[in-house]
């Protein structure tokens, strides 16, 4: 215990430890956690006090050309019903988001070729021009480095796209072989390259993830040096070739949030829906351990249920509004507090 707590300590001075130390605290036992947590927590204090950030999150499209073996709205899964938002019904979602108090908005979805970069910039750009005081931010996978220009040229500021494994092997055990983990961390550093803020990430606990899968990741992370890190458990789904794998671990979770608090102290770190559905009080625990991020859902709960990446998805069934309140409960029930701001990482803060 004394030699833990000795690089928990050196991680919280300098943010760094070495593969072997790393190693050593990912595979502990959970009495290393309680003081884990603790420093994790002083950090996140130093630097965002006890401010969480909201995110409006618009599940826009289920509809996606990727097979990707772990997740619900894989071209493959004929069981699921498809659904597209349009362009005034993700403008409906804005408007009620704003009132609520949001000013991020997330537009995520599968890889959906029907929303043309045309479309996306044509969505992009009305957000904009009807709420210039939001930041936009948009998780559509992987794209041509110019789509993601011209993205941006419309207004939007942020991209979130988890590198999912940086190990190539582990990579092509989650992927069919027409997606490569190269295109994807190629992605991430084009969407640098262009000035966007990049939210990267893992699934904890995914298929075959071996601690030394999770130190790649770590490694591949400092390299980019992302503004956002968004981890949740695997869950999984029953209409998907991982069907029969077992779900990730809540406490796994937890510890890789404390551990990349420490790691990457400027980071975002949200505290996820997987995170919330792996234990109903999931997300004020992963606060506790240095999360600073929520991202409620500001779908329409008429579709809510088929963005279904994994099973037992919570709050299909609650309002915006309903959802904003709960989630204000639940921060402020463990002593942190909501903030309505863009939110930005501290780094971009002058
Ligand atoms: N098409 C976009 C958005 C993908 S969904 C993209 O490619 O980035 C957002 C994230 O949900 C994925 O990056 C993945 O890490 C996570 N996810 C997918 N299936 C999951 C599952 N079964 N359990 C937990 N997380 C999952």
């Amino acid at each position: 215990m004394d030699r833990e707590k000795g690089i928990i300590d050196r991680l919280f001075d300098s943010s760094d430890a070495s593969d072997e130390e790393l190693r050593l605290l990912l595979e502990a036992d959970a009495s290393i956690d309680a003081y884990l947590f603790q420093r994790a927590d002083e950090i996140r204090q130093k630097i965002y006090g006890k401010e969480v950030y909201l995110r409006g999150l618009i599940e826009f499209t289920n509809h996606c050309k990727n097979n990707c073996y772990y997740c619900g709205i894989r071209c493959g899964n004929r069981e699921l019903e498809r659904y597209r938002l349009s362009k005034e019904e993700i403008l409906e979602c804005c408007r009620e988001g704003y009132a609520l108090g949001y000013r991020t908005f997330v537009l995520q979805g599968g890889e959906d070729p029907y929303y043309t970069d045309e479309m996306i910039c044509d969505i992009v750009s009305s957000i904009h021009g009807l709420y210039p005081d939001c930041a936009i931010t948009l998780s559509v996978g992987e794209k041509e480095k110019s789509s993601y220009q011209a993205y941006f040229d419309a207004g939007a500021r942020r991209y979130l796209l988890r590198h999912e494994t940086a190990n190539d092997a582990h990579y092509r055990q989650l992927h069919p072989s027409v997606m490569s983990s190269a295109h994807r961390q190629q992605c991430l550093f084009d969407l640098k390259e262009i000035g966007y803020q990049v939210g990267t990430g893992i699934m904890v606990g995914s298929p075959f993830q071996t601690t030394e899968d999770i130190l790649e990741d770590i490694r591949f992370m400092q390299k980019l040096d992302p503004d956002m890190i968004g981890i949740g458990p695997y869950l999984t789904h029953p209409d998907t070739p991982f069907a029969d794998q077992q779900n990730g671990s809540l406490d796994t979770t937890l510890r890789l949030l404390a551990l990349f608090r420490l790691m990457f102290p400027y980071v975002l770190l949200p505290a996820t829906t997987a995170l919330g559905t792996i234990h109903p009080k999931g997300r004020e625990l992963g606060l506790k351990a240095g999360a600073n991020v929520v991202m409620p859902n500001l779908s329409p709960t008429a579709f809510r249920e088929l963005y279904s990446l994994y099973e037992n998805k919570i709050c299909t069934g609650d309002e915006a509004a309903q959802c904003r309140n709960c989630l204000e409960r639940r921060v402020q029930g463990v002593g942190y507090e909501i903030v309505t701001s863009v939110g930005d990482c501290a780094k971009f803060r002058k």
